[in-house]
Formats: C-alpha cells, structure tokens, sequence
C-alpha cells in the first residue's frame, strides 16, 4: 500500500471534490491552491502512482489526455467528440459482459472498460448557434 503523504492526500481530497475527471493540469491548478510550492512534475508522479495502486483510476483513451478519477470501482464514462469533457454514464455495470468473454477467451478476464462517445449539451448548443449563424 502506497503511503499516504500529505501531498497524496491533498490530490486525493482535491480529487474526490470534483467530478469533471480532471487532467493532470487541472488537478495541479486545484492542488497548488493548499500547496503553492507543489511542481506539476510532483502532482503528475503521485497520480501515476496513486493510479497504480489502485488508489485513484487513470482514464487513458489512445490520443487523448489521461484524466483521473477518485470513484475507484467500475463504472461507465461518456467523453465528449467535441470538448473532450468526461462524464459518469449511471447505468449498471454489465457482468454478464464478463461472463461472455470468459467463455470465448482462455484470457483470466481482470476486468473491462466502458466508454460511451456522444456530444455533451454546451457543445450541442453551440453547434446549433455556430450552424445558425451560417
Ligand atoms: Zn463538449
Ligand atoms: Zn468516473
């Protein structure tokens, strides 16, 4: 187990506020207001870290920023095509999923990730202003 400094433990506390699934940068704006003399080099190693050790969930997709989430057990997530604005989706987690993987698989299933991509509402107004003013 990962020990709990107090640098950890603010990210954590500045973590578990939020539910925006915060990037690095935006949690190093939070966490730099109770710790000025905190580096984004430091708030990125402990993420990495604390994600590791299942303190924290990373939310990695290719070619986009990785965000951070202090709700560690599965569930869904929709992203946004547009902004890139990442939401919790409350909808049950599907374990009949991983029953059906196992039986096709000689994998040992761990686990599995469900991302949803969609257009969140500040996007879709104003993709409806920009099309009305053309
Ligand atoms: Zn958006
Ligand atoms: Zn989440």
């Amino acid at each position: 187990m990962l020990r709990l400094t107090t640098q950890r433990q603010v990210i954590l506390e500045e973590l578990s506020k939020v539910t925006s699934h915060p990037t690095a940068n935006e949690l190093y704006d939070l966490v730099r207001k109770r710790l000025p003399r905190i580096g984004l080099g430091t708030v990125y190693r402990n993420l990495e870290l604390m994600a590791d050790n299942g303190m924290i969930l990373k939310i990695e997709v290719g070619g986009t920023q990785k965000r951070f989430d202090a709700t560690t057990e599965n569930h869904y997530h929709i992203r946004c095509a547009e902004c890139g604005k990442v939401d919790d989706l409350d909808i049950p987690v599907l374990n009949n999923l991983v029953a059906q993987a196992a039986a096709t698989t000689s994998y040992q299933i761990i686990g599995h990730h469900v991302e949803f991509t969609g257009t969140c509402p500040a996007c879709q107004q104003r993709l409806a202003r920009e099309q009305a003013a053309q």
